[in-house]
Formats: structure tokens, C-alpha cells, sequence
């Protein structure tokens, strides 16, 4: 293991190392409890100087009027690079957020399709023209907003940092993006490698800090002209709130508390296998952890049993090891957070089935782990079933009736996503089209593609990221008529 770096990592502005002036931040691995790397952080004057260069890059030009296939260049050589790095960036992240190193190197991997997949749109994307009321050409084109905010969470920030900046500069905005304090690195990682894959200075900068200290004043910032945001539903709210007042617009992928249903006529072997992976894998810190278990009642016990066998055989243990199934918990903090959700199920009403403590192995004490837990006997209105716990909390509750089934699942603040698990077809489009979530899956679930549009629904968020549409989420529309009238 090598040893926490003694000069900390400096902030990205201007293309160029620079100095942040804020108080210096540990990243901890949370395997261990040990700092495992060292930030600077930004001051106010910090921030400033990134949005200045940030908005004289976009004054410049020098990205924002390149032609979309040479912005479509840089993107691709950017993707080249973060592959040729991958096994690096997946190191780093498993050592700020105690990902598997299995799980971290296929995030690196996306990263790098990321850009591939936002070059190809960059390179072929087009402006409409539309039908025409009159005598003119009426066209549509999108134009980049300008000094664009990305703040994003620690669960899976090599995924989410490259699926924000990615499409931001393919649209031809200058960025300026910030980490969550808990994984500072991979942000300033990619960053640096995008930077040097030939964007001009100023397009890319990275400002690393807490969300009070920098993601704040950034946000309210007067020429950040979009924010882009990827965490908690408060923190979104709150974001929400300032971007009504500027009347900026605003993405915000947010929480979940998403309903895996199983109905009795399921493939039982795929189920568990689905159900399991949908909470367990990455120990529910996942924003679409299938989390509150809906099992039609016939199937209810078989299915539970084999989830509780699961839970009891899956091996914690350090990320890197590939006999690990599961790592710790991303922060100490957050386990705390978990055991106090554990806590009130249990004051609920809750029976344990599985987990609901620390891992008893000695060589595991000085790690953030928390075994898998899995809890019945609760109602869908206990806190545990209605907040997002984000940890490896699997709640069941069995059902008897299709429309019971469906309120009681959409009876949630969140809708994120969702899954089902029938051999009846009909069934399961008619329920998939009546579940409030922006992505359903049916006999399957946590399959993700970045050509598809991802987002939520009701507190989960607004806009969606990914897919083709996904650019235009970081571009202005702009209407313009031509009048063929009058011959000149
Ligand atoms: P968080 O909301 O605490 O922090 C997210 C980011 O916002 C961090 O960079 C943080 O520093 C910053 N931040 C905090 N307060 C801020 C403020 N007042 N103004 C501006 N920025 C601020 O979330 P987290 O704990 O890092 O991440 C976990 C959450 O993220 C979960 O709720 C999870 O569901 C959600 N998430 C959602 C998706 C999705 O696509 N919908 C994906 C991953 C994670």
C-alpha cells in the first residue's frame, strides 16, 4: 500500500496545477480508516479565478466555436486516454469510496465509452429545420449555455464526473466541476487527462471542496449559466431553490427508493439472482437500489429464504482482494447513518432476517463494513421503507393483489427506478406502464446503457442524462427564421 502523498493534490483552473487556498482535505480509504490521499480545496478567490477562466475561455471561442467534429477529436482522444488509464482510476476510486476494484474498473471503463459515445453524437449531431407557416426557413440549433456547474456525489463519481462532463463539453460549454469532498480524486484524475487529450484552457477546471464551502457559491454564482447536479434530494431541493431565483436551468439526478417486485409465476433462480445484485451489489450505495422487495405471497417465503442464504454466505472483505464479494461502506459516517436507519426498523417493528451489525471478523475492524442486512415485518409506511438509506438495507414485504401491488410501490416521494420479475408478458407492461419511475426494468435490473435516457421521476429528480438527448440537456434552443419574401 503506498503511502498517503505528502504535498496535497492541487485544484485544476486555467488548464494549469493550481493552488487552492481552503483548508486542506483527507481522503480516507475506508477500508482501512487511513488517509489515503491529500487535497487542496478552493477559497471564494479560488472560485473566482476558475469561472473567470472558465467564462474568457467561452468569450474566446477557442471550444465553443469549434466545429462539432473537432470538438468530436478531442472528446475521442479524451476517451483513449482515460481507457489507457483505467486501471489507475479504478485504484483511486476504490480507495476513497471502498468500491471492488471488480466493480471500479468497469466504472472506469464506462467513463471512457462515456466520451467515445458523446464524441460519436458531438460528430453527428444537427440542428431541425422545421415545417414552415409561411415564407421563411424556420430552423432550430443548439447552442452551447456557457459556464456550466457540475457537482457530483462519491458513490460512482468515475461514472458520474464522465457522464456530466462528457456531454457538457460535446455541447460546447466550459466546465467547471466539483467532486464530492468524500472522493476528491477521480474528478481532478479525469479532468487532467481531458485537459491534455487538446481542450483549450479554462474549459475543464475542477474545484475541489465541501458542498457548503464551494458547491454553494458556485451555484450561486452570476455566470454559471447551468448546474448540473447528481446527489441527495435535499441537496437538490436546496440547489433548486437558488437556480428559481437566477431562472437558470437546472438538472438534478437525485435519491431513490425503488420497488423490486417479484410475482409468483418468476423465474425463481433469475430473481434472486436480480433482486440480490439490485440491492446488494455495491452494499446499496446505488441510487437505484431495488430497496423496498415486493414478493407476491405464494413465492414470498421461498424467496426470502434464498435472499437470507445469500446475504449470510456473501464475503466482505478488502476491495481489492477478488475473493471479496462486497468491500466497506463508502465513509464511516455513512455507516453510522445505516445503523441508525438499522436501529429505527427495529424500533418499527422490524425482524431482522439477515445482517443488521458489523461484520464479526477482526480483520475487518478497522474498515467502514456492514454486513447485509435484510429486514421484514415493517410497513411500507416505516421510515426505513420510505427514506433512502443508501447501504445495504433490503426491506420485503409480500403482496396478494396486482392494485394493492401498485400503490403501495408508488407509494413513495421518490421514482427513480423500478423492477419486475413475471413470465407474463401482458402483466408486465401493464404494470411497468403504471409504476412512477423513470426507468423500469422487466426480468432484469441495475442494466444500465449510456445510450439510454436515465432520470427520475417526483423527488428524483428533473431532465434526463444519457442518450443522443443527453447533449441538449447542456444547450440553449434557438429558433431562428429566414424570410424568403421580397427577393433580397
Ligand atoms: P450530497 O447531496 O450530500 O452531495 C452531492 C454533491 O453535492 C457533493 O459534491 C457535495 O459536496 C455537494 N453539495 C452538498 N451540499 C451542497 C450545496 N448546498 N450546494 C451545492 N453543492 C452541495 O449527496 P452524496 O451523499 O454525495 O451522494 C449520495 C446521494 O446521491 C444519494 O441520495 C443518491 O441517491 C444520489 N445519487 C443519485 C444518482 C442519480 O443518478 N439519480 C446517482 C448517484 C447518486
Amino acid at each position: 500500500m503506498s503511502a498517503a502523498p505528502e504535498t496535497p493534490a492541487p485544484l485544476l483552473i486555467n488548464g494549469e496545477a493550481a493552488t487552492g487556498h481552503g483548508p486542506i482535505l483527507d481522503a480516507i480509504d475506508p477500508a482501512t480508516g487511513r488517509v489515503s490521499a491529500r487535497y487542496q480545496t478552493a477559497t471564494s478567490a479560488d472560485i473566482e479565478a476558475a469561472v473567470k477562466a472558465a467564462r474568457e475561455s467561452f468569450a474566446r471561442g477557442t471550444w465553443r466555436d469549434k466545429k462539432p467534429h473537432e470538438r468530436a477529436t478531442v472528446l475521442f482522444e479524451a476517451s483513449r486516454r482515460i481507457a489507457e488509464a483505467a486501471e489507475v482510476l479504478a485504484h483511486l476510486q476504490m480507495s476513497q469510496n471502498g468500491k471492488t476494484l471488480k466493480e471500479c474498473r468497469t466504472q472506469a471503463k464506462a467513463a471512457a465509452a462515456t466520451f467515445r459515445y458523446f464524441a460519436s453524437v458531438c460528430e453527428t449531431m444537427e440542428g431541425d429545420l422545421t415545417t414552415p407557416r409561411g415564407d421563411y426557413l424556420s430552423m432550430t440549433v443548439y447552442e452551447p449555455i456557457g459556464v456550466v456547474a457540475l457537482i457530483t456525489p462519491w458513490n460512482s463519481p468515475l461514472a458520474m464526473e464522465a457522464q456530466k462532463l462528457a456531454p457538457a463539453l460535446a455541447a460546447g460549454n466550459s466546465v467547471i466541476l466539483k467532486p464530492s469532498e468524500i472522493t476528491p480524486g477521480t474528478g481532478l484524475a479525469l479532468g487532467r487527462i481531458v485537459c491534455e487529450a487538446g481542450l483549450p484552457p479554462g474549459v475543464l477546471n475542477v474545484l475541489n471542496g465541501t458542498g457548503l464551502a464551494v458547491g454553494d457559491p458556485l451555484v450561486r454564482h452570476k455566470e454559471i449559466g447551468m448546474i448540473s447536479f447528481t446527489g441527495g434530494t435535499a441537496t437538490g431541493r436546496a440547489i433548486a431553490r437558488i437556480a428559481a431565483e437566477r431562472l437558470i436551468p437546472v438538472a438534478l439526478e437525485l435519491g431513490g427508493k425503488s420497488p423490486h417486485i417479484v410475482f409468483a409465476d418468476a423465474d425463481l433462480d433469475r430473481a434472486v439472482d436480480g433482486v440480490f445484485g439490485g440491492i446488494f451489489d455495491a452494499l446499496g450505495q446505488s441510487c437505484v437500489a431495488g430497496s423496498r422487495l415486493f414478493v407476491e405471497r405464494p413465492l414470498y417465503r421461498s424467496l426470502v429464504d434464498r435472499l437470507i442464504e445469500r446475504a449470510n454466505a456473501l464475503m466482505l472483505g478488502p476491495p481489492a482482494d477478488p475473493a471479496s464479494g462486497q468491500g466497506p461502506l463508502a465513509s464511516f459516517a455513512h455507516r453510522e447513518r445505516v445503523e441508525h436507519y438499522v436501529e429505527l426498523a427495529r424500533a418499527d417493528g422490524g425482524r431482522i432476517l439477515a445482517g443488521g451489525a458489523r461484520p464479526e471478523d477482526a480483520s475487518l475492524s478497522q474498515g467502514a463494513y456492514y454486513r447485509p442486512t435484510i429486514i421484514e415485518g415493517l410497513a411500507n409506511e416505516a421510515r426505513a421503507c420510505r427514506e433512502e438509506i443508501f447501504g445495504p438495507v433490503l426491506c420485503v414485504l409480500p403482496f396478494d393483489h396486482e392494485t394493492d401491488l401498485i400503490k403501495q410501490a408508488n407509494d413513495s416521494a421518490y421514482g427513480l427506478a423500478a423492477g419486475l420479475w413475471t413470465r407474463d408478458i401482458s402483466k408486465a407492461w401493464r404494470v411497468a406502464r403504471q409504476l412512477e419511475a423513470g426507468t423500469v426494468w422487466i426480468n432484469t435490473y441495475r442494466e444500465l446503457s449510456i445510450a439510454t435516457p436515465f432520470g427520475g421521476m417526483k423527488e428524483s429528480g428533473l431532465g434526463r442524462e444519457k442518450g443522443r438527448q443527453g447533449v441538449r440537456l447542456y444547450a440553449s434552443t434557438k429558433s431562428i427564421y429566414l424570410s424568403l419574401a421580397g427577393g433580397a
